[in-house]
């Protein structure tokens, strides 16, 4: 302890010093720094396909995975709190972007607060982690992070603003750092929804993706130079994740669901909302078994590219299968392609516009997912093979020498991400 908090203790006043030693069983790591940089909708290997320098650099004094693995299914809401809280949606509960419910009959809405809702948010998140272990924890828009666990929240948050500029989104995050250190955080994350909301328009492998590229990656070189002129660049870990990749998708590749079943009997959650069906990569469907059974046979070598899955049916690496919010029959197509009803009104042109898609098997290629860290507890310029995103819980918890949650991630992956360099507790 002494060897690693000295130095930081002669660099600053001694009144930052004041609070050695410390308790037992507390990190003793004072100097670490974690901020997490959420980039939706990164696929995998943007970093190859387009100049992104700032993205680049920190991949290459860092770890940049092959490809890391969202969870099933590749949706937003599902995926960032699987990489808050280092578990499967069948542990958190929030199994797509907007879950039904069925034992409690209830519906995530965000007009009605299911954001700041508990109910719908299980496990513990890694701020949560952090702040009943003394670190202190700053977010800005992460999916989760609106919601009390046992009361607590992380020190500062934000309600969501979808709107709010990402140059104003760096500057406050950069502001948090001028505070005096116990005001500071020591983890913090930040949110950009560009890449996602501009593959959706111009689907991915177009010069619109490289552009949203550029903007997020200009956006992470500004954080970057602003914690080296602050000088803490050296002590933080910056880690970069999306969410999960996109597929190219098009209106010659649908699937019209109602001309093989009529799912009686089922409730569709994704075809519940107010604007009648969309253009989906999956339906989440509920109901009774003889409804299941009856769709389920219906559905049976309907189309090449449908599949349909009974509860007991799913693949091993899903687990999405929350207690009550599981679906009772999955519908899933495949990558690129779109399941929809007869009656979508195609000429609206928020359907007939959508060009990328993503909620498809979380091991398909074109759903892998970035992830970069650079900073103290990285090895330089290494490839991870591919590995679950519910791993980056414990991969923030090695840095800041935080007693990890019992998560579903596995202690070995997070000691070939990190090389084992976790600041011992
Ligand atoms: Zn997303």
């Amino acid at each position: 302890m002494i060897r690693r908090v000295l130095p930081a203790c002669f660099a600053l006043l001694l009144a930052a010093c004041s609070h050695l030693p410390l308790p037992a069983g507390q990190n003793d790591d004072e100097d670490a720094i974690v901020l997490m940089i959420g980039l939706d909708g990164l696929r995998y290997d943007a970093l190859d396909r387009w100049n992104a320098p700032n993205l680049q650099a920190l991949a290459d004094r860092g770890v940049r995975a092959e490809r890391m693995h969202p969870v099933m299914p590749s949706k937003t809401f599902v995926n960032f709190y699987s990489l808050a809280t280092g578990l499967y949606p069948e542990h958190h509960g929030m199994v797509s972007n907007s879950p039904w419910d069925q034992h409690h009959h209830r519906h995530f809405s965000a007009r009605e607060g299911s954001p700041q809702d508990p109910f719908w948010w299980d496990g513990e998140p890694i701020w949560i982690t952090a702040e009943r272990q003394d670190v202190r924890s700053h977010i800005m828009f992460w999916l989760g992070s609106e919601a009390p666990f046992d009361g607590d929240y992380a020190s500062v948050w934000h309600p969501y603003q979808h709107d709010m500029p990402y140059d104003d989104r760096v500057t406050e995050v950069l502001s948090w750092f001028d505070a005096p250190e116990d005001e500071r955080p020591r983890f913090g994350a930040v949110y950009f929804d560009h890449v996602d909301t501009v593959e959706h328009r111009a689907g991915p492998f177009t010069p619109e993706e490289g552009e949203a590229v550029a903007e997020v990656d200009r956006l992470v070189g500004n954080l970057v130079a602003g914690l080296e002129a602050r000088g803490l660049l050296e002590r933080t870990n910056i880690i970069i994740v999306s969410d999960h990749g996109m597929a190219p998708v098009s209106l010659d590749r649908l699937i019209m669901i109602d001309e093989h079943s009529d799912l009686d009997g089922l409730f569709v959650e994704e075809f519940s909302g107010n604007y009648g069906p969309g253009l989906e990569p999956f339906l989440m469907a509920y109901g009774a078994d003889d409804a299941v059974e009856r769709a389920y046979a219906e559905l049976q070598n309907v189309h090449p590219h449908l599949t349909a899955y009974r509860r007991q049916d799913m693949p091993s690496h899903w687990h999405f299968d929350y207690p009550g919010r599981g679906p009772d029959l999955f519908i899933l197509a495949d990558p690129e392609w779109l399941i929809t009803r007869t009656d979508a009104d195609l000429s609206n042109p928020y359907l007939s516009g959508l060009r990328g898609q993503h909620g498809y098997d979380n091991h398909a290629e074109q759903m892998g997912a970035t992830f970069i860290g650079a900073g103290p507890i990285f090895p330089q310029g290494t490839r991870p093979d591919a590995f679950e995103n519910v791993n980056v819980y414990g991969v923030i918890a090695c840095a800041l020498g935080l007693e990890p949650a019992e998560t579903d991630g596995d202690p070995a992956v997070v000691e070939r991400i990190t090389g084992g360099n976790c600041p011992a507790n």
